[in-house]
């Protein structure tokens, strides 16, 4: 350990001759930027590995180089690469750029205006680089995708699937979606679309190459037409337990209304546990054969079967914006806030409920489905990027071992956006979306988080953790600086400034 500080030190001080080379600016581009001495962990599901330089060059990885003597004497000794600005990673993870593959722009909560750059700072501070957007304000969005495309905004990559809409013929939803492609969309969000429209807007939406985010809900449409008719990932998961019922419908009570949120997240809470078995075996199978990829947002419910938790997250004291705190209490008028009367009972099934998504989740891995993550965050208690690295906890939670749980928030997101040509992991040529994390995110997915760990050291606590440097497109940002702006956008706001 010694050792390698003392190397890593004077390796810094060669890099630029006789001066320490620089540390970056914050939000500025380099034309070269060394992260030295860095434990990798790739977006392909490989084990961590290093120590590693990776140079990167404007806005892609340039090049990876193994530091350990082992790789060294087979290659022959390397110099470290020459920087304009090197960042020092000994004792730090480097990981992809996280990726959150279900995210909503927004800049109001409940009709209240909520700043833009309190959430887009916190999703970079909390290591995201990428974001699919799957229903705000689509024009807003396009914007911001290229104000972040220039390097203008401190903001991740914004890949727009706008929501769909309702539609009343078939040739009205293959007019949508060509009218979505010539605004610029990626892709389409679908939600609460009956079979003949998402067969003919699929169909559309194939032949002009926009991929298709479906949040299945409990209705006409199942993981069974997403099969059939090609859907890019099934958001959420009601979907896919709803086509392995064995009467086809669930069990609901006389009184069961749809649009009472408090009866639909009362009774999702029971449906995995009507699905059959071998018919839930079935529908993933054919999940996998039909390349349809599952992003199940396992963050977004976790109020169902602990609301407490869920209300009282350690984050919320200085970084919840008072708009958003405003909008997560128990309203029916917002939607996914339907707490009021919320029992033990209820938690009691929900708590099950995930032991059955989680052991399904399981399953599609090994019968190689294609997980994702997104976090869904700005509803029902979930702050925007914390929500991501939660998500994770909760992959972890089912049975994913954490390599593979990094995996499914880089490289797998990557996938599904189909972007697994540039982004999502640590290799030369890929564009230089990176993050340095101060600790092993592989022993505690926890040191993601910005609000960072507590750890013993030599018989002191010792706080720590956090993403320290996001690069995103080849910019470095200071995560700590990021959140220190959003503290005083939240202090400002409830101050009533
Ligand atoms: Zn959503």
């Amino acid at each position: 350990m010694v050792d390698r500080c003392v190397c890593a030190f004077a390796a810094l001080f060669l890099l630029a001759g006789a001066a320490p080379a620089q540390v970056p600016a914050s939000g500025r581009r380099y034309g070269s930027l060394l992260i030295h001495n860095a434990i990798v962990v790739d977006g392909n599901g490989t084990p961590a590995s290093g120590p590693k330089d990776i140079l990167v060059r404007n806005n892609l990885i340039a090049d990876v180089i193994p530091l350990d003597p082992v790789s060294v004497g087979r290659a022959g000794a390397s110099a470290t690469p020459r920087a304009d600005a090197v960042i020092d990673a000994t004792g730090k993870y480097v990981l992809p750029g996280l990726i959150d593959a279900h995210a909503h722009l927004q800049e109001e909560r409940g009709g209240k205006p909520q700043p833009i750059e309190y959430e887009l700072n916190i999703w970079l501070a909390c290591g995201i680089t990428t974001i699919r957007d799957v229903g705000s304000d689509t024009k807003r969005a396009l914007e911001l995708r290229r104000q972040s495309a220039e390097g203008r905004i401190a903001a991740p990559r914004i890949f727009v699937y706008p929501m769909f809409g309702r539609v009343r013929t078939t040739e009205e939803a293959r007019a949508r979606v060509r009218a979505l492609k010539e605004m610029g969309a990626d892709g389409i969000k679908i939600l609460g679309i009956d079979r003949d429209f998402m067969q003919a807007m699929e169909d559309e939406a194939h032949k002009l190459g926009l991929r298709i985010a479906h949040h299945a809900g409990v209705e006409e449409t199942n993981a069974w037409d997403d099969i059939r008719f090609g859907t890019t990932s099934i958001e959420h998961w009601y979907g896919i337990p709803d086509a392995a019922i064995e009467s086809g419908v669930q069990n609901f009570p006389s009184s069961y209304n749809y649009n009472d949120e408090t009866d639909r997240f009362r009774y999702a809470g029971h449906l995995f546990r009507e699905a059959n078995p071998e018919r839930l075996t079935k529908v993933l199978e054919a999940m996998v054969q039909a390349h349809v990829a599952w992003d199940p947002t396992m963050d977004i419910y976790e109020a169902s079967r602990d609301l407490q938790r869920a209300q009282n997250q350690p984050w919320f004291a200085d970084y919840l914006h008072p708009t958003l705190e405003e909008y997560f209490k128990p309203n029916p008028a917002n939607h996914g806030s339907y707490f009021i009367g919320w029992t033990s009972t209820d938690e009691t099934f929900w708590k099950e409920n995930y032991r059955l998504w989680g052991a399904a989740l399981r399953e599609f891995d090994r019968l190689g489905g294609l997980i994702g993550m997104g976090d869904d965050a700005g509803f029902i208690y979930q702050l925007y990027g914390f929500g991501l690295i939660r998500g994770m906890e909760l992959h972890q939670e089912a049975g994913f071992h954490p390599i593979r749980v990094i995996q499914q928030a880089t490289g797998n997101n990557a996938r599904i956006l189909g972007q697994e040509d540039r982004l999502g992991r640590v290799r030369a040529g890929f564009a230089a979306d990176l993050i340095v994390v101060d600790g092993n995110p592989l022993e505690n997915l926890k040191v993601l988080y910005p609000t960072g760990v507590d750890e013993i050291r030599g018989g002191k606590t010792v706080h720590t953790g956090g993403v320290e440097w996001t690069i995103k497109d080849g910019i470095p940002y200071h995560a700590p600086a990021l959140m220190a702006r959003v503290k005083e956008i939240v202090a400002e706001a409830r101050a009533g400034k």
